[in-house]
């Protein structure tokens, strides 16, 4: 699936028309090098090595808070160990957390094993929801790499000499784009993030594209239903996409994402400005789920 989205990036790219030659080719070069790490490291089933990675670390059940602290002080020594260039382990930090995310320096997108369930991914889900779910969380993180941070970096993370101003200009264009779409959104008294956020709408908007041409690529599928509903293939990708955002009601508390919208800001923004998702939906012209103008950045 990772490699499917990631040939999906590479077509986009190749249909860019602001793109020059060069740039072109550099980004393409870009997100064919990217690393996709799926799940943990081989070292986790094999119990010596893990025993010795986490000898360190002490895991008490009657002792929660002493466990954890337990386990942040090693993750602090191992991030202390990498960032001063002693090999480091691909993942350590990262198995006791539920987090998928892309790193600039090292061009890799990983995915945690904890998000790898339900209700972003489970095998016995019809693929347009694995698409829709776990595939969208692939297209945001791969998309990271051209964000409005990362864009400007080649695969090894060197200044991209070949970017024109022309080309920001536009790419800028669709990201203010964006900026404007989410704007109205609200939900109750929680507003959008506005510009600290366009970064992770870039990657929202243009990742499901990414999952939903991916998945389309696989040509017909002949997926079973979901018992007790009549969704079509199509409904089906943008449920699981917005069902990957359920949450608990917290009750009033303040949204604190500062880099990211609140989840149902996230759903609504990237659904409203989505073709596809307005034609699953037979969504009217110009209703607040399909307005006219769509925003694109590639
Ligand atoms: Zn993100």
């Amino acid at each position: 699936m990772g490699e499917n989205i990631k040939k999906q990036m590479v077509n986009t790219f190749n249909g860019v028309p602001w793109f020059g030659e060069q740039l072109k080719a550099g980004l393409i070069r870009k997100a064919q090098a990217m690393e996709l790490l799926i799940g943990y490291p081989d070292w986790v089933i094999d119990p010596v090595t893990l025993d010795t990675i986490y000898h360190n670390v002490s895991v008490d059940p009657g002792e929660l808070l002493f466990s954890v602290m337990s386990i942040k002080t090693e993750t602090g020594r191992q991030k202390y160990h990498q960032s001063h260039s002693e090999p480091c382990i691909n993942g350590l930090a990262q198995l006791h957390t539920i987090r998928a995310f892309y790193l600039g320096r090292e061009n890799r997108v990983n995915i945690a094993s904890s998000v790898l369930q339900l209700p972003s991914f489970s095998l016995h889900l019809p693929t347009p929801m694995q698409y829709g779910g776990m595939g969208t969380t692939l297209g945001h993180e791969i998309m990271h790499a051209f964000d409005n941070r990362n864009i400007f970096y080649d695969a090894n993370y060197k200044r991209e000499p070949n970017w024109h101003s022309a080309a920001n200009e536009t790419y800028m264009k669709g990201a203010m784009c964006l900026n404007d779409h989410y704007r109205p959104w609200s939900f109750g008294n929680i507003r959008t993030n506005g510009l600290s956020s366009v970064h992770e709408d870039i990657c929202d908007n243009e990742g499901v594209k990414l999952a939903y041409k991916a998945y389309k690529a696989l040509g017909e599928l002949n997926e079973r239903r979901l018992p007790g509903l009549n969704l079509t293939d199509d409904q089906m990708f943008f449920t699981a996409f917005g069902q990957k955002y359920c949450e608990l009601d917290l009750n009033g508390i303040p949204w604190a994402g500062p880099t990211h919208n609140h989840p149902r800001i996230r759903v609504w923004g990237v659904a409203s400005n989505s073709e596809e998702f307005a034609k699953a939906f037979n969504c009217p012209k110009n209703s607040p789920m399909n307005p006219v103008k769509k925003c694109t950045v590639f």
